[in-house]
């Protein structure tokens, strides 16, 4: 018969095969971020919609066609989490972290939802990594965070990702290079589709970001934001790189980079793998000094990155994978009993050894003393408990080796002092 139910189209079960890939990642992640000083933050899986409407920009994709958006039961919109930096951001300013231009790092390990076309490496469910550090006006920090990563890479094992970096200028400096661009575009944005016509006055900048093959060919040879840059803009991407190239962390500069909403400002970087083919970024980021303003609160410089945990996956599977699979530990006691009457007094006795940190294991189902023997061969048991009439009378464990096959009897009141001593010197030999 074939299951009623599967998982909704666009999200994965991660299963127990599996699952220490992502544990390895996540704790190579978590190392790293340690090492910089940036610490956890957690934050609700469902905000205030208005919160992504303001905060990741009306009119993109994200806002009006993928997001997971519903009424609650009082009638309030909610969304699920779409995008990380503005649920930090907001939790930044909720709880005045930032306060007195205190610097706050923060990282999150968190499920982003979007409702997308699924391919591979893709999901509607995906799990982001993700450092926001908020209260500093860079240029160091924005050069650290790419370092932070790279390390990050290199704990994992990822070889050949490259760092592609640009600036998109500030407030001050982009009127003239919007100026720029539709000077540029003036004489084909007749061409152009409706969405980068609607934005030809107001926010030219979009027009980079659009995905429309007529359109990208159109805009072969456009300004760079980068000739149009202010003094302190500048100065601010000299100072990034010269942090870069004092870290020793490679990277181009890439004039291509478009971040087309207004909050987002100077420093602008991705993460590219070549294995991916042309959707190849594994890390985008970029500072957005202006967000914060934008959400209501005070003015509050911030720069972040996130990155896809499953494209990082498939990548590293196609580069060479994660490393071995771990070994299982194996079980330390397997608690067998030979009769009904010793069914009791064996769950009792699992639950002791485990309390005593010892792994255990017993028999739910009433299975013979034969299965159950076979079972701890399965599980790869070192000693087999026994409990059965015999036992019981004479208040005594048959304590079993399962590689040499001795065999001795213990008064219960030391059996589990005896198995957690032969369990720990079991473990010692095995490491
Ligand atoms: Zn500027
Ligand atoms: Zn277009």
């Amino acid at each position: 018969m074939a299951p009623k139910y599967k998982a909704p189209r666009g999200t994965q079960d991660v299963l127990p095969e599996v699952s220490w890939r992502w544990q390895r990642v996540e704790a190579a992640f978590r190392d790293i971020c340690r090492r910089y000083g940036y610490r956890e933050i957690r934050t609700p899986i469902l905000e205030d919609t208005e919160l992504f409407v303001r905060g990741v920009g009306d009119g993109t994709e994200l806002v009006s066609k993928q997001m997971y958006t519903f009424p609650d039961r009082s009638g309030r919109s909610l969304t699920l989490r779409a995008e990380g930096t503005a649920p930090v951001v907001r939790s930044v300013l909720e709880h005045n972290l930032a306060a007195q231009g205190q610097l706050q790092k923060l990282y999150y390990i968190a499920p982003i939802f979007r409702y997308e076309r699924p391919q591979a490496g893709r999901y509607r469910q995906h799990t982001q990594l993700g450092v926001e550090a908020i209260g500093a006006p860079g240029p160091d920090i924005d050069a650290e965070i790419i370092a932070l990563f790279q390390d990050f890479l290199d704990a994992i094992g990822l070889e050949g990702a490259v760092a592609h970096l640009s600036s998109i200028g500030c407030p001050e400096c982009r009127p003239t290079f919007q100026q720029a661009l539709r000077k540029f575009f003036e004489p084909v944005i007749a061409e152009m589709c409706d969405f980068c016509q609607a934005r030809y006055e107001t926010n030219p900048l979009r027009i980079l970001d659009c995905k429309a093959p007529r359109d990208v060919e159109l805009r072969e040879g456009a300004p760079s934001a980068l000739d149009h840059l202010c003094d302190d803009c500048r100065q601010h991407f000299d100072g990034v790189k010269a942090a870069l190239d004092a870290l020793s962390v490679a990277y181009e500069v890439d004039p291509t980079i478009v971040r087309g909403l207004d909050y987002y400002t100077r420093t602008a970087f991705e993460v590219v793998h070549p294995s991916l083919g042309a959707k190849d970024v594994i890390m985008g980021g970029g500072r957005y000094d202006g967000l914060a303003e934008m959400l209501g609160g005070p003015p509050t410089t911030g720069i972040g990155f996130g990155s896809g945990l499953e494209r990082l996956l498939l990548v590293l599977e196609q580069a060479g994978g994660t490393g071995s699979q771990p070994v299982r530990k194996p079980l330390d006691v397997y608690v067998a009993a030979a009769s009904l009457e010793a069914r009791q007094p064996a769950f009792l006795l699992a639950g002791e050894l485990r309390r005593t940190s010892v792994s255990a294991e017993v028999d739910y189902t009433k299975r013979s003393l034969k299965a159950q023997m076979k079972e701890a061969a399965r599980l790869g048991a070192r000693l087999v408990a026994l409990l059965g009439e015999d036992e019981l009378k004479a208040e005594a464990v048959t304590v079993r080796d399962m590689e040499s096959g001795e065999q001795l009897s213990i008064p219960r009141t030391e059996a589990v002092q005896y198995l957690a001593a032969r369990s720990a010197a079991n473990a010692e030999v095995q490491e």
